[in-house]
């Protein structure tokens, strides 16, 4: 079943990922990587950017919306392009939207990373633009949220520190400065580029299922976590998307941050994952910093970076929790569950409870764990369950394991409740094997078959039993 269900998601990864080559190549209209030529490398000003994401809004107001979400220190619109086909607000399901959230540019002299959130965004763009079947997908099930230049300051100046000279990536409210680290500044969040990020994460992206920071530098992805060298506690939904990655799209190293780069504190990264509970990774490019100056070129530069993103998007639903209550059983002292997690991410603190008729919460289980991708029977203790009435049945939990993962609350369907009735119950256990009636029936049957000389030990028998 495991197998099954894994091959299945394998075929689907693969299906997705069918190139759209040819739906590119037909494309006339300008496709500019807006920059200038500086040594070997294109490089996008901020100046550059503006023009360009306020082009992508006016042409395609139906997907693109732009938004200002703060500024630099030096006073430059902080843009987070937000893509999505704003005809439909939410899934065919009716459930809200998967929600993406993507940065670039935190060291502004990094333009490939830069390069890779512009080309996130561009991608789905063109993909829509052209009617290309995955982005036009994509679109209708989810908000992506790209703030392509976090740094525009230190970008327009060649350098890797914002204009107060700090290191914006190691200036975020989690451990910051506890690592041998250089210019995290004066405090966590002392500068507007990391608190306006921050701030955007919690007020418009806080559910968001997916958080990529793009960077350039050795050629890897990063997940949680930097301070510390242990696995984080959702490792098996890292290690899951590593070994899909892995082994059917791109050999890019995937590595927890401390050790696959060296112990860094105060990150984007670890505070989107400590913090705000994320799935989050730092993609990090190769150091090689030419940029060809059109979209086709920076998409065949990038193009296996593209793929990877490409994947983490498509599957952005797997990247949580997904319980699902098969059947639920309720019998006087207990209530029996079988449920299904169809994500990859597991959940430690799951409760099953019961509402009454008005929607009060009458009764919650103790807490249970449910793994990734798996499927299981968990019987609840519910002596204190009164659920006679007209009441629903929800499931509470965390969608991963991280403390700072978000709370669902999720309604169960009421097809899959059972009732079982208490004399039905007590029928059932006058039928138990051990019952001294059905003992002495069956003794006094083989007292009948017994031949005459055996007598005396079926009488001993049944004399025993009277005792008893
Ligand atoms: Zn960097």
């Amino acid at each position: 079943m495991f197998m099954r269900v894994a091959v299945g998601l394998v075929l689907c990864m693969l299906l997705a990922s069918i190139p759209i080559s040819s739906a590119q190549s037909d494309t006339k209209e300008e496709e500019t990587w807006p920059g200038d030529p500086i040594d070997s490398h294109v490089h996008m000003t901020w100046a550059a950017l503006t023009l360009e994401v306020n082009g992508w809004a006016d042409d395609y107001p139906e997907i693109v919306e732009l938004a200002d979400v703060g500024k630099s220190e030096l006073g430059k619109s902080l843009w987070v392009v937000r893509i999505s086909d704003w005809s439909i607000e939410n899934k065919s399901d009716g459930s809200a939207k998967e929600v993406v959230y993507i940065d670039g540019g935190h060291h502004g002299n990094e333009y490939l990373g830069t390069a890779l959130a512009w080309l996130s965004a561009k991608w789905y763009i063109n993909g829509w633009a052209e009617g290309n079947q995955e982005a036009i997908n994509v679109l209708q099930n989810t908000v992506l949220h790209i703030l392509i230049m976090l740094n525009p300051d230190g970008n327009d100046i060649d350098t890797r520190w914002n204009i107060n000279q700090v290191d914006l990536n190691r200036n975020y409210d989690h451990y910051w400065n506890t690592c041998p680290t250089t210019q995290p500044g004066s405090s966590a969040f002392s500068e507007s580029e990391t608190a306006a990020n921050s701030a955007y994460m919690n007020a418009e992206v806080a559910d968001a299922d997916l958080y990529v920071t793009m960077h350039t530098g050795v050629w890897i992805m990063l997940y949680p976590w930097g301070k510390w060298p242990e696995q984080p506690a959702d490792w098996e939904l890292y290690h899951q998307i590593r070994d899909d990655v892995n082994d059917n799209i791109s050999s890019i190293p995937i590595q927890n941050a401390n050790q696959g780069l060296y112990p860094n504190c105060g990150t984007s990264r670890d505070y989107g994952y400590g913090v705000m509970g994320y799935p989050t990774f730092t993609f990090e490019t190769d150091d090689e910093q030419f940029v060809p100056g059109s979209f086709e070129n920076l998409n065949d530069r990038l193009a296996e970076e593209m793929d990877v993103m490409r994947f983490l998007i498509n599957n952005v639903w797997y990247w949580r929790a997904r319980l699902d209550v098969q059947s639920l059983e309720v019998s006087d002292n207990e209530v029996t569950i079988e449920v299904a997690n169809h994500g990859h991410a597991s959940t430690s603190n799951a409760t099953l409870q019961y509402l009454d008729s008005s929607g009060q919460i009458k009764w919650t289980s103790s807490a249970f764990t449910v793994n990734a991708t798996n499927s299981t029977m968990i019987a609840l203790d519910a002596g204190d369950l009164d659920s006679s009435g007209e009441g629903s049945w929800q499931m509470y939990y965390q969608v991963r394991v991280i403390n700072a993962s978000r709370w669902v609350t999720e309604e169960i369907d009421v097809q899959v409740v059972t009732l079982v009735e208490d004399d039905e119950a007590s029928f059932l256990t006058g039928f138990g094997l051990f019952n001294s009636l059905t003992t002495i029936i069956s003794i006094i049957g083989l007292a009948i078959v017994m031949k005459p000389e055996d007598e005396d030990l079926a009488d001993n028998c049944l004399a025993e039993i009277q005792e008893n």
